[in-house]
């Protein structure tokens, strides 16, 4: 349970939990419905305006439970119509979300963790390692501030897991996000609406796999196990070939149909981009349920690493689907805000803004 001055927040509980809570109150569990409702859909914070609620249950709401929210300490809108939400976390500590807006659809990117533990060398949140992990009420906070609060005629239709952090390393706290996530009281995000990005724990994706639907992505970067160890340490417990066999079983175990894996695979150049590169990912990918989405390198301050020039790009991109391996590219949004892949740091983010101007929160205390 995730308290702070001991009680739990209202946006904590899915809908079992909720009919648990009423079960000992002795009321209807059929007021599930009207609390998921009015929280999470219609966004009230405030047990004493659910008129649809017995008074009893209202006061009881109100006692109990509390309704803080992480703070929006700093809003960037990039030209692109990108827009970038540093929070603040009760504990002091920094997250990031991100909205990208495009012609098919508003995609709304979150963290889900302070930080991350997992060191790869060419992104930026891991250079202040792993502060903690989330709550659930965190995690959901970020959508629930983005639909009610930030952006609520932006109609965000997407969720991607591709914030600050290791999602499958917080598992317990996403599998609760997602039961709301994907509550049809709540957001109603279908599976096919939500991307959970991995690094590669293997055992996450298969209790992932059990759990939840959604469309999964992984990290790969690189086709060869001495080069991904290099880019991503992780790569020493779990390897490309038990990571390649994990996302087949996870894109055939759907429960109605086969699932989305997307392998993603960020260019750095002179390092994963050559020819040899493309052909060996090509020969590991050949006839497996997966496509690649080709990521530019998004550079950050000391970061060691170059994007590769469009040319290197785009024949990398033709050496895959030459061979066969559907493949896509991934247009870099927000550069100028620091907001693209790779790129959320939370606190250092913040303190280039301290450092660059007076006063930044005042501005944007209560920016909803
Ligand atoms: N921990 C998860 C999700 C976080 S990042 C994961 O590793 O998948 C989301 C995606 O951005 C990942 O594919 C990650 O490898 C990629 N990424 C990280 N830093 C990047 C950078 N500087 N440029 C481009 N992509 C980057």
């Amino acid at each position: 349970m995730n308290t702070e001055s001991g009680r739990t927040s209202l946006l904590e509980w899915d809908r079992k939990r909720w009919k648990c809570w009423l079960h000992e109150q002795e009321a209807s569990p059929a007021h599930a419905t009207t609390l998921i409702q009015q929280i999470h859909r219609y966004g009230s914070l405030e047990p004493e305006r659910m008129v649809a609620l017995p008074l009893r249950l209202r006061h009881r709401l109100e006692h109990s439970f509390r309704a803080t929210l992480p703070e929006i300490a700093h809003l960037r809108h990039a030209r692109d119509g990108t827009c970038k939400c540093t929070l603040r976390l009760s504990c002091g500590q920094f997250i990031e979300m991100v909205l990208i807006p495009s012609a098919a659809r508003t995609t709304l990117c979150i963290s889900s963790q302070a930080g991350c533990a997992l060191g790869c060398t060419f992104c930026h949140t891991a250079r202040g390692g792993l502060h903690r992990n989330l709550s659930i009420d965190e995690i959901v906070a970020q959508l629930w501030l983005a639909r009610h609060r930030l952006w609520p005629e932006s109609a965000i239709s997407n969720v991607v897991f591709m914030g600050m952090g290791e999602p499958l390393a917080n598992l317990d706290a996403v599998l609760g996000t997602l039961r709301l996530f994907q509550d049809d009281h709540a957001y109603g995000l279908g599976c096919r609406r939500i991307t959970v990005s991995t690094a590669g724990l293997v055992p996450g994706i298969e209790r992932l796999g059990h759990s939840a639907e959604v469309s999964l992505a992984v990290s790969l970067h690189a086709p060869d196990d001495a080069l991904r160890t290099e880019l991503m340490p992780i790569n020493t417990r779990y390897p490309i070939e038990k990571l390649l066999q994990a996302c087949v079983r996870y894109a055939q175990r759907g429960l109605r149909r086969r699932r989305t894996v997307t392998i993603e695979y960020a260019l750095l150049a002179g390092i994963n981009d050559a020819e040899s590169h493309a052909q060996m990912l090509a020969r590991r990918l050949q006839g497996l349920p997966v496509k690649v989405n080709l990521i530019p390198f998004n550079p950050f301050p000391g970061s060691d690493y170059m994007p590769s020039a469009p040319e290197v790009h785009q024949n990398f991109f033709e050496a895959l689907n030459g061979a066969g391996v559907v493949t896509t590219t991934r247009r870099a949004r927000g550069q100028d805000i620091a907001a693209a892949c790779g790129q959320l740091a939370g606190e250092s983010v913040l303190r280039e803004v301290f450092e660059t101007q007076r006063s930044p929160l005042m501005a944007l205390q209560g920016a909803g």
